[in-house]
């Protein structure tokens, strides 16, 4: 692995060799986080514009001289990446921009954009010949983890609160983990798992811990910017949990920049629930994220319900380095985005999805977006992964089903 040249400590700058450190910077406990550093002479040397306009590799594993694995190593035979960005010119239109897109992440193979994390932690575990994979989750990054596992035959524990939606568990239960339903939150779901990594020595994919995630989740940036034919958007809409998506986000950015790949840097814009905002706290008040307390979480939106953003350093970058901005949207304006982001579409996004959406209306409406930005939008969920959660959003706006009775007659009635 010649093209990565050491992990990095986001506190401390400190530099270590691949096989020096596990996970995080010794030096401060779990919250060294740190970041993946690599040759970009050697990378673009290895691979190119003109290569990939040829590549009939459409999963993530086009851009392998990218990521932190060996340019032999077997990855997982299930299709992650490469999902679809959708030219919305109605929802454009009803938003008043010229120019929107929607990266469809939903399409993944376990649902959600946690495959494109899961399927590098799948490749960095075996590599080590791990015999247990473990992760605590709000239930999609399990999901994610137990569906690649699954593809491969590799052992794996998950941990997640009791509350996640029906379909993430089905999920889980599905594909033949070991599933823990944490009696507590998202929160105390993570220490436990920690906790029992250390305890029993297994391999740790935990999201804002384990620095390899942030390195599958970059991948949406190459696509979104290889299917713009390499013109970067202005800027990206991304909901925010514990921050690893929008770290990844950037860090896809800055690889391309770093390649001369793209000629400018997109404003990143995190989007989070009003009851889990402690991002957006932090940004807006200039606080130190790494002594702010925890808050309480509570949202509809589960994938993003997080006290503790667990990849706070990464995703705190990622919106001041580029001149972006965090967001809250209520819990109703989220429910809402769901319908019109479907309707406007075609696109059918789980609530935590969807919250990007409604955090593009909500900027369009303070003046932050002028109508000629080239704007992306993520979708990271999809619909399906929470039914209750879509049926509220239906009720919200007063869509019904009609019942009829099975003749013509009764149904000309029901019509009118
Ligand atoms: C995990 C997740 C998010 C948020 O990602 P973070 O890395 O936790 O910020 C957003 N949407 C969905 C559907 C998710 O599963
Ligand atoms: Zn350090």
């Amino acid at each position: 692995m010649n093209h990565v040249l050491n992990l990095k400590c986001l506190i401390c700058g400190k530099e270590y060799g691949v096989d020096e450190i596990e996970y995080v910077c010794p030096d401060h406990g779990n919250e060294g986080i740190v970041d993946v550093q690599y040759d970009y002479d050697l990378i673009g040397r290895r691979l190119s514009q003109g290569d990939l306009l040829h590549s009939t590799n459409h999963t993530i594993w086009r851009y392998k001289p990218l990521l932190p694995v060996q340019p032999d190593a077997a990855v997982p035979p299930l299709t992650v990446g490469w999902t679809p960005l959708y030219r919305t010119a109605r929802l454009a239109a009803e938003s008043g921009l010229k120019h929107l897109w929607v990266k469809d992440d939903g399409r993944l193979p376990t649902a959600s954009f946690k495959d494109r994390a899961s399927a590098i932690a799948v490749v960095k575990a075996q590599e080590q010949q791990a015999g247990v994979i473990a992760v605590a989750s709000t239930g999609n990054a399990a999901a994610a983890l137990s569906g690649l596992c699954a593809a491969v035959k590799q052992p794996n524990v998950i941990f997640v609160p009791e509350t996640a939606p029906q379909a993430k568990i089905a999920q889980l239960l599905v594909f033949g983990s070991t599933v823990l339903l944490v009696e507590g939150t998202y929160d105390d779901a993570f220490e436990l798992c920690m906790q029992a990594v250390a305890e029993y020595g297994w391999y740790n994919r935990n999201t804002g811990y384990n620095p390899y995630m942030t390195e599958g989740k970059k991948t949406v940036s190459y696509e979104i910017c290889e299917q713009l034919g390499w013109h970067a958007p202005d800027r990206i809409f991304v909901s925010v949990g514990d921050g690893c998506i929008i770290g990844g986000v950037h860090k896809g950015l800055k690889d391309l920049l770093a390649l001369g790949w793209i000629d400018h840097m997109p404003k990143l814009m995190g989007i989070q629930a009003e009851g889990s905002a402690d991002m957006h706290q932090a940004w807006q008040n200039g606080e130190n994220i790494l002594t702010k307390p925890p808050i309480a979480a509570r949202t509809i939106a589960d994938s993003i319900s997080a006290g503790l953003p667990r990849d706070r350093l990464k995703a705190l970058a990622a919106v001041t380095e580029t001149n972006g901005a965090y967001l809250t949207v209520t819990d109703n304006q989220i429910l809402a985005a769901i319908p019109t982001l479907a309707r406007g579409c075609g696109v059918f996004a789980e609530p935590a999805g969807a919250t990007a959406y409604a955090g593009l209306l909500k900027a369009i409406e303070q003046g932050l977006v002028s109508p000629d930005e080239r704007v992306v939008v993520i979708n990271t969920g999809n619909g399906l992964k929470d039914v209750a959660g879509a049926m509220k959003a239906v009720e919200q706006v007063g869509t019904q089903p009609r019942r009829v009775a099975p003749d013509l007659e009764n149904l000309k009635r029901v019509i009118g």
